[in-house]
């Protein structure tokens, strides 16, 4: 697989130019060959061919209803992203790092630990496999979403630079509005995003209204409480003026009574004010925990509507292909 270093590297004794229509060309216009590229000359081509292969070593898995790719990449060790197209959007939920470090006791991807981060490559080269993909249909990538595996602001420059090149007019050309983050509760991640001037989206995985839930099934709470957390909430809220999203996973029996309800209201009303809406998930089991019954989740979402919080609920993709946070790369690594 190339890496954007190899590319500079050819490119070095060229005009300057040239990296820039070699980039424009790969993540634009989604060329597959350096053949393609034929404002360059025949040597340069062969030049490129011959040090850089454009290929992206992937598996992919469809849904039987076709609205559901996911891909697993192969980079050392197996990661994975998913393409979802709904509602008219092709949105892409990006892996951050290979494994995790925060061992949320729900989450498959925490089990195993972290192995190492992604590069700004590699980030990008996850978006860029669905955009080939999507591009045989005159059509591409529309969305991307940092909720796969990792956890996006344990690696945070890569994500940035990712992101800014994903946002480029000339490259991918994705709004920055039509890009989120989601974080575990890494404050400091929060902080430094409210500084960067930038449109995109950020998620929080809240999950608990109180510290004694979330200290049990999140162990950052332990660093960064909910109080923490929400405060940082609330000043990236108020330097930004964006609406943030509010993710809240229905763990059976843990976190999704009508009380629980009640006072994740209080909490949300009191700690953010009203720039923010509520993501509530579906848990896909992946063993330690049930997820709550249809009948509780409408309760839980009819406590929250009642008192005037917006909320959404979040379309279950690719049950049949686990779609489930690093389920399925962690399969195929088994392998
Ligand atoms: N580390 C980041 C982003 C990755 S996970 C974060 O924690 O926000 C994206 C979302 O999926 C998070 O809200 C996470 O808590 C949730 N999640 C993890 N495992 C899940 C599962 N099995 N079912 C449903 N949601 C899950």
């Amino acid at each position: 697989m190339f890496h954007l270093e190899e590319i500079k590297k050819v490119l070095q004794a060229e005009q300057k130019f040239r990296l820039r229509q070699a980039l424009k060309a790969i993540y634009q216009q989604g060329i597959e060959s350096w053949d393609e590229l034929s404002v360059f000359s025949k040597d340069l081509r062969e030049k490129l061919k011959k040090d850089i292969s454009l290929e992206i070593k992937a598996k992919s898995y469809e849904t039987s209803d076709k609205k559901t790719i996911k891909v697993v990449f192969d980079f050392g060790k197996n990661i994975e992203a998913v393409l979802m197209c709904h509602q008219g959007r092709n949105t892409v939920c990006v892996s951050t790092q290979i494994g995790c470090s925060m061992a949320c006791d729900f989450c498959y991807s925490g089990k195993f630990g972290l192995e190492r981060n992604l590069s700004e490559d590699e980030i990008i080269l996850q978006v860029l496999y669905f955009n080939r993909l999507l591009k045989k249909e005159n059509s591409r990538v529309s969305n991307v979403v940092f909720m796969g595996m990792g956890e996006p602001f344990a690696n945070y420059n890569n994500v940035l630079g990712a992101i800014k090149i994903l946002n480029d007019k000339e490259l991918f050309n994705i709004g920055a509005r039509h890009i989120s983050v989601s974080t575990s509760g890494l404050v400091p991640g929060i902080k430094k995003l409210a500084k960067e001037k930038l449109q995109i989206n950020l998620s929080v995985s809240l999950h608990a209204s109180s510290d004694e839930v979330r200290d049990k099934i999140m162990p950052i709470n332990k660093t960064y409480n909910i109080d923490t957390l929400l405060e940082a909430t609330r000043n990236y809220i108020k330097q930004t003026r964006r609406r943030v999203m509010i993710e809240y996973v229905m763990l059976a029996g843990i976190n999704d009574s009508p009380k629980d309800a009640n006072e994740l209201t209080k909490l949300l009303k009191e700690k953010l004010g009203d720039l923010f809406f509520v993501n509530i998930i579906k848990y896909n089991s992946t063993g330690e925990y049930e997820s709550s019954p249809k009948n509780k989740i409408e309760v839980f979402k009819r406590i929250l509507i009642d008192e005037g919080i917006d909320v959404v609920e979040r379309y279950r993709f690719g049950k049949d292909i686990k779609a489930a946070c690093g389920q399925l790369a962690k399969e195929e690594n088994k392998k």
